[in-house]
């Protein structure tokens, strides 16, 4: 059993990371703490928000030392990266008590390589580095020398193998293991004996991207007051769905980022930048003019009847009013508008100093197919609960 110790690290690691949408959006983001004696792992749960690990629950308590065995496996590195993680989540699954309970982090895979405690963000202003195509000289020069850099991997066992050759080689380089690990295109690893030395290097390399970039609105992650025009759009659209039946829940978006940023005459997003983006849909950003009515829209992408052709997932982007969202549930949207909020402002700090670095198709494609993915959004449908990493 572990010690009340490692329970309390893991609640206190979690909440500094989940209390700040600048740091972790939605279930985004994972933390883990191991027993000393090198026996268990504490793992944020996958679908669970970091502000949500509790003494009591958002958490699993694993065997370590089966786990790395199960990672280790030589036989996964003769695989295609997709099977081999694939391969592990059938491992892992073996492992746990309860086949439809909750599962560790799809992310577990780095956690065993790493110290006692650790603490992965997906941080607005780090992400400007990693997503843009100048970010990791700027980066490196930023963050200083003892900071890894990671290059994009699909998360679980691809991004693991790619974590540990780059901890092999910062060790064959510096005599010892990175303690800050940058991923392009996706966020921050850091990682310590204790909590304060991880939340330190979390806030200093997300410090870093701030200075370099510049600050955002400070009321950018706020609430705000959706248009008339937009809600009436949304009220509309969600009349649709429930005269043919389709489970779905569309609304507007609040955050003030994103009301302000359909007020600029561009795009409301890019593409993709980071793995979430994929997931919650981001890529799937509808422009259109706002006169164009909710089933013009549905019309004209074939979408009308029946309901089985209906969108469960959607970003539509009313130019100069609003941001209307579709989900499966109400909580789905929650983290849909967190991840594009994330999107919108990663692409306005890359805007004042670089060019955004996309996701490629065959990388979006990759994580749509991923096994854990789609376990995460049928388990959110089931319990009507949000899809969340
Ligand atoms: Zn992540």
């Amino acid at each position: 059993m572990p010690a009340e110790a490692e329970i309390r690290d893991l609640v206190a690691v979690s909440r500094f990371a989940g209390s700040d949408l600048l740091l972790a959006q939605g279930a985004g983001g994972n933390t883990s703490v191991k027993t000393a004696a090198g026996s268990r792992l504490l793992i944020k749960a996958s679908g669970f928000r970091l502000a949500d690990v509790t003494g009591e629950a958002g958490y699993l308590d694993m065997d370590l030392p089966a786990l790395r065995q199960i990672m280790e496996e030589p036989e996964l590195a003769d695989l295609a990266p997709l099977a081999a993680h694939d391969e592990t989540v059938r491992r892992v699954r073996g492992l746990l008590p309860d086949e439809g309970g909750p599962r560790p982090s799809m992310e577990t895979g780095f956690h065993l390589l790493l110290d006692r405690v650790v603490l992965h963000t997906h941080p607005i202003y780090l992400n400007a580095f990693t997503c843009s195509r100048e970010g990791q000289a700027a980066c490196q020069e930023e963050a200083g020398a003892d900071t890894a850099w990671v290059p994009y991997a699909a998360p679980g066992y691809p991004l693991a193998r790619a974590v540990a050759e780059s901890c092999a080689a910062h060790l064959a380089e510096h005599g010892h293991q990175p303690t800050r690990i940058v991923l392009g295109n996706h966020g921050l690893i850091t990682t310590s004996a204790d909590v304060d030395t991880a939340i330190r290097d979390t806030r200093a390399l997300a410090g870093r991207g701030e200075q370099f970039f510049g600050s955002l609105p400070g009321d950018a992650c706020e609430l705000g007051e959706p248009t008339s025009v937009t809600t009436r759009w949304a009220r509309d659209l969600q009349a649709i769905f429930d005269r043919v039946g389709h489970a779905a829940v569309a609304r507007p978006a609040r955050r003030r980022a994103l009301l302000a940023a359909v007020r600029r005459d561009q795009p409301l997003t890019g593409g993709p930048l980071v793995p979430d983006d994929a997931i919650y849909g981001v890529h799937l950003c509808r422009q259109l003019a706002a006169s164009t009515p909710p089933a013009d829209w549905l019309h004209e992408h074939g979408k009308a009847q029946p309901a089985e052709e209906l969108p469960a997932k959607a970003v539509v982007a009313l130019e100069g009013e609003g941001v209307v969202l579709v989900a499966p549930n109400e909580a789905s949207l929650d983290f849909m508008e967190e991840n594009l909020l994330a999107n919108v402002l990663i692409h306005e700090l890359i805007a004042r100093r670089d060019q955004p670095r996309y996701l490629q198709t065959r990388e979006v494609d990759e994580l749509l197919a991923m096994e854990s993915e789609q376990y995460r959004q049928k388990l959110a449908q089931r319990r009507g609960e949000p899809c969340r990493s």
